[in-house]
This record gives C-alpha cells, structure tokens and sequence, in this order.
C-alpha cells in the first residue's frame, strides 16, 4: 500500500482550484452560505436541491457497504446533545483544545500544529515574516444550555464528534440486536466545532457531518480487524474517485499518537490544499468504554457466551466526513475539456454514476411538436419512480446537454422523429459524448444496470 511522505506527485489533470467548485455549487444549487441575506456565518453551509441529492446518495453507498454489507454491523442514530458529563469522560471539556497565534503585522491568525516547526521556533508568520503572539488556546465544544428557568438551567454541549453516541449506546445495541463480539456499530450525523480558523468551503466548517464505525473486538483480534477495516476504507474511498493516485495513507508518527493507540492512519487526498485527511482509522483499544465505565459507574464490559471471559472490548474506528467526501468528490470529477472546435470549453462533473444527483436527464428534440414533448414526459415520469431525471425542452439540444454535464448528470435521452416510428430514443452518455439508440421499454433496465450500486 502506497506510504506517506513517499507518495508519487502525479501531474495529469491540473488540480482544481476550490474557487471554481465554490462558483458552480453556488450556480447550480449544490451549497449556498449559510444566513447569505444577513452577510453570512464564517465556516457554515446550507446545502441546495442538487446537493441535498448528491449528499444523500453518498451517505447512502456508505451506509449500504458499511451495515448493509455486513452481518456483523449495525446502525444507531444518536442525538446532537448529550449528558455533559460525556464530555468530560470523553476528554474533551479539558483536552479538545486548539492553540492559536496571531501575526502582530498583518493580523493573520493560525494554529500552532498547522505551522511549519521554523517559523514556531522563529516566531515568524509564514505570511508577511511578522512577529508572532504568544499562543492561546480555545476549547471547541459548543455550549448550550438545557431548561428554561435560571438556576434550573444544565450548561451541556453540542456533540463535538458523533461517534460519543455508539459508546452510549453499545450496551443498548449488544442487548437488543443479538450481537457478539467481535461487531460493530455505524453512525452518520452532525458534529459542532468551534473552529478557530474555519475556511477553504467544505473543508472546515464549524457545523459538519461524520460517519463512524465502531467496531468492537477481543484484543486479541485487535490487530486482525485494524487491519481489515485500513483496508476496507481505503478502497471504499478508491471506489469513487476517478484519480486514484491521489490517496493515500499517513501513518501517525509517535508523537501524533494517543497513549493508547498502536497505531493510527489517516487516509489522506490531495488537492490545492496539498495532502489533507479525509478519514482516521483509529486504535482506541479499550479506552472510550473503560472511561464511560469510570464516570458513569456502569459495568461497560462483555462475557463471551461460551468461554465466560469477561473483558472491555477494545475498539476499531473508522471515522470520516461527509462534508469533506462532499467537497473532494467535486475536486476529483470536475473538469474543463477544451472544445475541438474552439468554443467554449465543456465544465464536466465526472461523478460516480450512482452518485451523481440527476441520473437521467429526458428531451424532446423540439419543444413546439406535441407528438415529441408528450412522449418525452411520458418517459421522463416512468424514469421518475426509478431515479432521479429531468424533463428540459429549453433551448438548443447541444446547450441542454451542457447543463446536465456541468452537474454530473450521466445520461441524457432524446425523444426525436425516429422515435415516433420505432420508439427508440438516443442515450448520450456524459464522460465519451457517444450515443445509442435504445427501445424505450429497455431504458429502466439500461439505465438501472448503470447508476445502480457496482
Ligand atoms: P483535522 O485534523 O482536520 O482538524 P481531526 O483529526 O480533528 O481533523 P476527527 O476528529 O478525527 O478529525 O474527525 C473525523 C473526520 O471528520 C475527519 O477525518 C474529517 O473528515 C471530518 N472533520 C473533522 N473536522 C471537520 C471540520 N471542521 N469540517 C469538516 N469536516 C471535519
């Protein structure tokens, strides 16, 4: 498997420059800034009609390969706010902290582990040269408080990862659904930080999504189920993107890793931003549960039906974001192709078919010939109860076909004369422009086959 610092630099494709990614979501409904009429809030999003499709289908493939593909894995949906006491079994009322400098000059602001170690010795912003401040620190939870009454009132916090919940939540699991160890929980639901330096789109927010296996083991299979999850992940996330050679792993350091942990990686893509974290894969060992077991006085461990041994399962993590699969999954499939014929270059979204928002986009060849627009609704509503299509008879045929590359769209049908006599109807196909006829009772099996789950 690929190694950290020893990654190859790749030069196909020029890499997309996030600015082009924030026009188009902006343009064509992916994501819009949160509270715009009001100027906005830094590092918070809404996501439009075609994001929330896209987004859904992401989480849906997740979901299908992680629990539905898996025996031994199920899935919670857990509550944003918790017991506060969680928090400080967790860690993070005392340890979820950044350390942040400011440039006396130019104003810049950082945070220290994002710093290159010459300018922390130096004390010099990597910016403008400036002096640097001293360092202060800022915890990331978000508070909130429960009850209405003052003095009756239970300052708590929004989740600062979703992964809490699973430990809350396995012993509930283990006695419910019939599950021995080794087996996992699964859960995809919204995180809040109080990012210092939130930016660059997607990729900080302070209001972000994860998804999380928890995957729960004898120690003495640690190593075994660590190992088949690494892998898993990184070809899940290889599964969806066309340029394969930019994932790869890190491996934490030993000053990166928790007193617990063995080892750690992070599956890393790269972009403008450089090589950047996508998902952590994580030994907890038997950490999370040992610490709940602690501040809640309830016994967190496991008897193994046949053996009888008693112990505190040791934990495998897979945690990742959906808002980050979001953004790099725009980077990764977002082209301009130069035109042959020297206009306009062709914005083209190369998404995964099963992951594109629209799926099929349907057109009459002309919009002022009934015969073709009502064949062409009519296939445009069969289509609907399948997948998501489009019905457009809005100008020429060749800029109707721009609109639906520049969103990923994978196939387009058009309803033309030919089709009146035979009914058939042209299936262009996005990524290689080529066409073929196909009878109109064979489309929802054609197209099925194609957008469906690989
Ligand atoms: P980073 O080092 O980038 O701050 P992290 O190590 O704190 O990330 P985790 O706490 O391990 O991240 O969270 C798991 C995943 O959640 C990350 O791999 C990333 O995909 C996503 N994530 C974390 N913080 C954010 C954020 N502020 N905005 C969007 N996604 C995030």
């Amino acid at each position: 498997m690929t190694q950290t610092e020893q990654a190859p630099e790749v030069q196909d494709t020029p890499l997309v420059p996030i600015d082009k990614i924030v026009a188009l979501s902006k343009r064509r409904g992916f994501v819009y800034p949160n509270s715009e009429i009001y100027g906005g809030v830094a590092g918070i999003y809404d996501f439009g009609p075609l994001g929330v499709e896209f987004r859904n289908n992401i989480r849906r493939y997740w979901w299908w390969s992680m629990v539905q593909n898996h025996d031994n894995v199920v899935g919670i949906e857990g509550a944003t706010i918790t017991h506060p006491r969680v928090w400080e079994a967790s860690g993070h009322v005392e340890n979820f902290v950044d350390r942040l400098v400011d440039c006396k000059k130019c104003k810049r602001r950082f945070r220290i582990d994002h710093l290159a170690p010459e300018n922390v010795a130096q004390n010099k912003c990597p910016n403008c040269g400036g002096e640097l401040t001293e360092p202060r620190t800022f915890n990331l939870l978000m508070e909130t408080y429960l009850g209405v009454v003052e003095g009756d009132r239970m300052k708590t916090y929004l989740r600062g990862e979703a992964c809490q919940n699973i430990y809350l939540d396995y012993d509930n699991v283990l006695k419910s659904s019939r599950m021995q160890i080794p087996f996992g929980i699964c859960q995809i639901g919204k995180a809040y930080r109080n990012e210092v330096t939130p930016g660059n789109f997607l990729f900080r927010q302070r209001e972000f999504e994860q998804w999380d296996l928890q995957f729960f083991v004898h120690p003495s299979e640690m190593q075994k189920w660590f190992d088949y999850w690494k892998e898993y992940r990184f070809e899940w996330y290889k599964s969806i993107i066309n340029h394969k050679d930019r994932l790869h792993f890190r491996e934490h350091g030993p000053d990166e890793l928790a007193h617990y942990a063995k080892q750690a990686y992070d599956i890393e893509y790269r972009t403008v931003l450089g090589w950047q974290e996508w998902e952590g894969i994580h030994w907890r060992q038997d950490w999370d549960l040992s610490r709940h077991s602690q501040y809640s006085g309830q016994d967190l461990s496991y008897t193994d039906p046949e053996t009888k041994e008693r112990y505190i399962p040791w934990i495998v993590e897979t945690s990742g974001g959906v808002d980050r699969t979001f953004l790099n999954l725009l980077l990764d499939a977002y082209e301009e192709e130069p035109d042959p014929n020297g206009k306009e270059p062709r914005t083209v979204l190369r998404l995964h078919p099963m992951l594109a928002p629209v799926k099929v986009a349907v057109f009459p060849l002309q919009k002022n010939k009934e015969e073709l627009t009502s064949t062409a609704k009519g296939i445009h509503k069969r289509l609907q109860r399948l997948m998501v299509s489009q019905y457009d008879e809005i100008g020429a045929i060749g800029r109707r076909y721009r609109r639906q590359d520049e969103i990923g769209t994978p196939y387009c049908i058009t309803v033309d004369f030919q089709t009146l006599e035979d009914q058939t109807v042209t299936v262009r196909e996005r990524d290689k422009m080529t066409q073929e006829r196909i009878a109109i009772d064979a489309l929802p099996a054609y197209l099925l086959e194609r957008v469906g789950w690989q």
